[in-house]
């Protein structure tokens, strides 16, 4: 997105021209739906693919309806007027939204002139802009059928359009052959990529991608200020869903990948670490935890990407398994807080109830991508609270390259009573909190 806002402002505008159609997300499928709606309805013994629609982007409703009405005899004006009802129904929708970038654009360049150049008549875009509470950003609406010219046509009088003498032109537009005439008329064009003409070849000075869809992610609970879980201070996320139960988990709850949590677009999570950017300093950041991080990866690597993207130090606090390959969700990672529940196999499975298999491929994963890794151990009364695993630890340890910091972590009984409430078995009844002087001691054999 800065790299976009930072294009735009290299260029002299004063004017923007979006078309209608390109400018909401997802409206350009809702145009298609409504098409294909009413084209369904009026010829339900064909069966229509995607293809048949495709060569109608960018045409007058009029247009497409003419060309229809060779197919067999229809009502045009009515198919018409039922096209625009479904279009608006389905454009006034909640999760049809408009696009991030426009927000920038008008909050960075507050003085340009905005308008917009559409197929669809003026009260269904005035109705879908109200509907959004953005009307006011636009300052004209042309309707090209009210204004009785075609698109192409109206680029190249744009000048006598407007009132104004603009420095320079901003296309926004879908389609590819608009695009072009903006273009040798020495307009600057934006492409705005759609489900319909994404395979195309798009020939301007931008393309933006709109058929990438918000990723979602479960997540348990956040900390905005959190100072344990990674270098400095940072923005905590439990990601909900685990496969291991290790045994002294006191985090039950997010266990179940249907478990209680809210769902949110990696982008809304991001944005809301974002607010406390100017805490992280050099050090801090965004740590990804759980449950278990590497269980939602399409997510994680959505928040990773978003994270990069924005400057934002990240780092995985995680056991290790997960699905999938972890290849490309490291290429965003710049710490790796690694949780060895038990070095040996069987002490492995009898804690978290799994075989070490997937544990071990994220390990060699993450040491191939050269990752900078924390290690972790919860030390536990009477299960490696002793010599002989500490120093098994270490050797361990010692094999794994690039290792800043191995850490024993006490355990604790906090989370007992949340089994309670789960209906959960606690199977560490009676085990007491470990010592901390004693895990203090025992940390120093791995100097
Ligand atoms: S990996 Fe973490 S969240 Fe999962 S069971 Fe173990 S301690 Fe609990």
């Amino acid at each position: 997105m800065e790299q976009f806002l930072q294009k735009i402002d290299s260029w002299q505008r004063n004017v923007f021209i979006f078309d209608f159609d390109g400018t909401l997300l997802n409206s350009e499928p809702c145009h298609f739906l409504s098409h294909k709606k009413v084209i369904e309805g009026l010829f339900p013994e064909r069966t229509f693919t995607r293809e048949d629609f495709q060569h109608f982007v960018g045409k007058r409703d009029v247009d497409i309806y003419q060309e229809i009405s060779t197919w067999g005899k229809i009502d045009k004006e009515k198919a018409i007027k039922d096209k625009q009802k479904f279009s608006l129904q389905m454009l006034k929708k909640k999760d049809v939204k408009i696009f991030d970038y426009f927000h920038s654009i008008t909050k960075l360049f507050p003085d340009a002139h905005y308008i917009i150049a559409s197929n669809q008549d003026e009260n269904t875009i005035r109705q879908v802009l109200k509907s959004k509470k953005i009307e006011d950003k636009f300052e004209k609406i042309y309707s090209m059928d009210t204004l009785k010219i075609k698109k192409d046509q109206f680029l190249k009088e744009v000048k006598s359009c407007t009132s104004f003498s603009p420095k320079e032109i901003v296309l926004f537009e879908d389609s590819i052959s608009i695009l072009a005439l903006g273009k040798s008329l020495g307009m600057k064009s934006v492409g705005i990529k759609n489900d319909i003409n994404k395979d195309l070849k798009f020939d301007c000075d931008l393309v933006i991608d709109c058929t990438k869809k918000d990723v979602l992610g479960k997540v348990n609970s956040v900390e905005s200020m959190g100072l344990v879980d990674g270098p400095g201070i940072r923005y905590v996320v439990f990601l909900q869903g685990c496969m291991l139960r290790c045994k002294y988990c006191h985090n039950p709850e997010t266990w179940e990948i249907d478990g209680k949590s809210e769902l949110i677009s990696a982008k809304k999570l991001v944005d809301k670490a974002e607010k406390f950017k100017a805490y992280y300093g050099e050090e801090g950041g965004m740590t990804f935890s759980g449950g278990e991080p590497l269980l939602q990866p399409q997510f994680l690597l959505e928040c990773l990407k978003e994270c990069k993207a924005r400057g934002i130090n990240t780092a995985l606090d995680t056991a290790g398994v997960g699905f999938g390959d972890y290849d490309e969700i490291l290429d965003y990672v710049d710490l790796v807080i690694l949780d060895i529940k038990a070095v040996d196999k069987d002490e492995y499975k009898d804690l978290t109830g799994q075989p070490m298999d997937r544990f071990e491929t994220f390990l060699a994963q993450a040491i191939k991508k050269k990752k900078r890794f924390w290690l972790r151990q919860v030390i536990v009364p009477g299960i490696n609270d002793d010599e002989k695993h500490v120093k098994a630890l270490k050797k361990f340890a010692d094999g794994v390259p690039n290792v800043e910091k191995v850490e024993l972590l006490p355990y604790k009984t906090i989370g007992v009573m949340k089994y309670k409430d789960l209906g959960i078995k606690y199977r560490l009844e009676g085990v007491p909190d470990m010592d901390e002087e004693k895990c203090d001691k025992l940390a120093l054999l791995l100097k």
